[in-house]
């Protein structure tokens, strides 16, 4: 609902190390959202377009970045990362841009990537209806983890240790309601960070539950609880490395 109202964009986040850029999760409204962003993010500049999993608000803009990234398949260059299912029997990238970008690979779990000298793992396959990942990127300045859609699971908090940084798509206010949505709710998030204890959590993929009830004022309470510095993510939201409170 939140998606399909646009309450709050969907078009992903950006990481940017150097000269190297990740599009994590092009959702509906990325290159729109990018090409009217204040700093400019620049499409054309992308290295690397990630996918944690193939459902629509994660991967609609998917084939138009891949298209913006090689300049309208005219340059070959950048590269996708995406679960095996997304190329599956109906897959979400077109064949015709898996053949303009210079390489497609397919996450496992476990593993890890690289992309001009910047790496990140997937620790953990997460627990969600179609085969979806998260990422960790190890940074010299410090450890970034994105916890993408997945329901709890005890193994998260080990898979996602050291974290400085930790993204959490926190989508539900409470338990109950809609198991089989299979979504991190606020108590799961409080878990996580109180276990991981990173030096900055940050809450984001909004389900209407929680925009009712001010995810500001969620992410000050978890701040207050544990002591650790929970922000909840807005529309443009920068963070930068070293991280500094
Ligand atoms: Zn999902």
């Amino acid at each position: 609902m939140v998606v399909s109202r646009q309450l709050r964009s969907s078009g992903g986040i950006w990481i940017q190390y150097g000269e190297t850029t990740f599009h994590l999760d092009p959702g509906p409204g990325a290159l729109v959202k990018a090409l009217s962003s204040r700093p400019r993010l620049i499409p054309s500049s992308i290295d690397a377009l990630l996918l944690s999993h193939r459902h629509l608000d994660h991967a609609n803009d998917l084939n138009i970045m891949a298209e913006a990234m090689t300049n309208g398949t005219t340059r070959k260059r950048g590269c996708i990362f995406l679960p095996p299912d997304a190329l599956g029997k109906e897959p979400v990238l077109q064949s015709y841009l898996r053949e303009a970008v210079e390489e497609v690979y397919l996450l496992r779990e476990k593993n890890t990537y690289t992309v001009k000298g910047v790496s990140f793992t997937t620790p953990i396959r997460h627990y969600h209806p179609v085969e979806t990942y998260g990422f960790l990127f190890s940074f010299p300045d410090g450890i970034v983890s994105f916890i993408t859609d997945t329901q709890y699971h005890a193994d998260l908090i080990e898979a996602y240790s050291g974290s400085d940084i930790l993204v959490i798509n926190t989508v539900r206010l409470e338990k109950g309601g809609f198991p089989g949505l299979a979504h991190l709710t606020v108590p799961d998030a409080v878990d996580i960070i109180s276990n991981i204890r990173p030096r900055c959590a940050v809450l984001t993929h909004f389900g209407m539950t929680i925009l009712n009830h001010k995810p500001w004022e969620i992410a000050n309470a978890i701040s207050d609880r544990t002591g650790i510095d929970v922000r909840a993510a807005r529309d443009g939201m920068l963070l930068t490395l070293p991280y500094d409170r």
